[in-house]
């Protein structure tokens, strides 16, 4: 990781002549696998920018206990390069802890621990720029490259200088940003009574846990665990805690053997050759393969509120499937009123709370307002989406010579293991392997057991990758 003296006002950080091979923008855990694995790639000159001060993994919901939903391989590049100094296993070699963890038989890693291993790459790799927000890339034909601007920011997130960096290709890692449904929205925005979103729960801890009465709305992983977190810490018998979720129950994710079979290079290759209308159909019904709950923390919250039945009685809690959220207003200065709408019955009712925590999700943070100089490029789907390639390339108009690559941005084309970790290695060696025009990344041909597709006669099952754009001749 690198700084520039305060207040330095940088125009040009990659010299005046040379671009760079690739800028990544945003270092999120999928950008820090591409990193990671250009690393040993010596003649690639690369660069990656995040505006955040540091590596840090959702912070607000490092929950106590709470774990990774992969096992521990899915790091940033174990499935692609076991051999790599950036591996998990090495991070608890340098750690000395590699013992404590064999005997600890932990196959899902606590979160807190996947994001302190994240952290440990961030803080070892080169060429990572923290604190530099990417404000807009732009096509330069003269340079054959991209133009990023950037702002450098201070450690309290001031603008400190304003620069720009060439490259010419770039990767989009932006990831995701919460989803507030539109009747919260302005709930959501005024301080008085906590409707926050469970991205930025554990900011939030103590003052819910001081409320008399709580309401969870959303039935993902976040909200079952921040459920679960309350339910732990609050007096038995006065819980005071609803559970509400428009889904038709608090269902378990999809963590059958061959179910995970989707989130395989070979689910993501037939996905990406189904055609567009397809392709739309699919992704809504395939909700449990990554919106569902875990099924040892549903497990552990019956075995919470069965535990709180032992003196008699029932816990004061309220779970409610298959309701939705029509409108929501303030009572008073204290006090939030929920008009709720149960689908199948045909009802509806009032809810009054005290605080409001909506585990409503993340929607990939949109690219149109970093692209919005490129948009008369980028070629796109039926949808106005962009259209991406099975590199995981937008498709440009031939006039840029250069390549963008997307990371989790690209469900409609890629399918459900978009925002996998499970998918990362591979990910960033498909866009390496692409971006060399060589494969220093050999991939696997097969990864599952399921079938996807008939045998198409013209499909090739080979490692190779057709190359578009740039080429990259390696520096001796
Ligand atoms: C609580 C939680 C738990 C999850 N657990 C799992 C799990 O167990 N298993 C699994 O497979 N998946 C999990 N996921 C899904 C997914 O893996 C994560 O969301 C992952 O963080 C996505 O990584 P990313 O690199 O795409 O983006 P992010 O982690 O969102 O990082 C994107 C980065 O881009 C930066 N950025 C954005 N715009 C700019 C800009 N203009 N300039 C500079 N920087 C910018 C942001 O600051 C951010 O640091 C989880 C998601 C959440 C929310």
């Amino acid at each position: 990781m690198t700084s520039t003296p305060e207040g330095a006002l940088t125009t040009d950080t990659t010299g005046p002549d040379e671009p760079l091979d690739l800028a990544g923008i945003g270092i999120g855990p999928f950008n820090l696998s591409l990193a990671a694995l250009a690393h040993p790639l010596t003649h690639l000159r690369t660069a990656f920018y995040d505006q955040s001060p540091a590596f840090h993994w959702h912070p607000g919901l490092l929950i106590d206990g709470a774990t990774l939903q992969v096992p521990f391989l899915a790091d940033l590049v174990t499935l692609v390069d076991p051999a790599s100094p950036w591996t998990f296993l090495n991070y608890l070699k340098t750690r000395e802890r590699l013992f404590p963890f064999y005997f600890a038989e932990r196959f899902h890693l606590h979160r807190a621990e996947y994001d302190a291993y994240c952290r440990w790459v961030s803080e070892n790799l080169p060429d990572l720029h923290f604190g530099h927000q990417i404000d807009a890339v732009r096509w330069n034909p003269e340079r054959e490259a991209f133009e990023v601007d950037f702002t450098q920011l201070g450690t309290e997130g001031e603008a400190e200088a304003l620069g720009r960096t060439y490259a010419r290709n770039l990767v989009l890692g932006i990831g995701t940003t919460p989803h507030i449904p539109v009747p919260l929205r302005l709930l959501a925005d005024a301080p008085a009574v906590p409707v926050i979103h469970s991205a930025d729960y554990l900011d939030h801890r103590e003052r819910l846990l001081a409320a008399d009465h709580i309401t969870v709305i959303g039935a993902g992983q976040s909200g079952a665990e921040i459920f679960l977190d309350q339910l732990r810490a609050r007096p038995a018998g006065r819980e005071g805690l609803h559970w509400l979720a428009r889904t038709p129950a608090f269902a378990p994710m999809e963590y059958s053997k061959l179910g995970l079979e989707h989130f395989t290079p070979d689910y993501t290759r037939y996905f990406h050759a189904l055609p567009e209308r397809v392709r739309d159909g699919l992704v809504p019904g395939q909700w449990q393969l990554h919106k569902g709950i875990d099924h040892t923390t549903l497990a552990a919250i019956h075995d919470e509120l069965y535990r709180r039945t032992l003196d008699g009685g029932w816990p004061d809690t309220t779970l409610t499937p298959g309701v939705c959220v029509r409108t929501a207003g303030r009572v008073g200065t204290t006090k939030v009123e929920l008009h709720l709408d149960h689908t199948q019955q045909g009802t509806r009712s009032r809810l009054t709370t005290d605080a409001v925590i909506l585990a409503t999700g993340y929607r990939e943070r949109r690219m149109d307002t970093l692209l919005a100089a490129l948009d008369p490029y980028v070629r796109r789907d039926s949808g106005e989406r962009p259209r991406i390639d099975e590199h995981h390339r937008i498709a440009l108009d031939p006039s840029v010579t250069g390549s963008i690559y997307v990371q989790n941005a690209e469900t409609h084309t890629h399918g459900v293991g978009t925002p996998d970790l499970g998918l990362a290695a591979w990910r960033s060696a498909t866009i390496l392997n692409s971006l060399t025009d060589k494969t220093p990344y050999p991939l696997p041909t097969r990864t599952a057991f399921t079938t996807f597709g008939l045998p198409q006669p013209s499909t090739p099952r080979t490692g190779t990758v057709p190359r578009q754009g740039s080429t990259l001749v390696p520096r001796h």
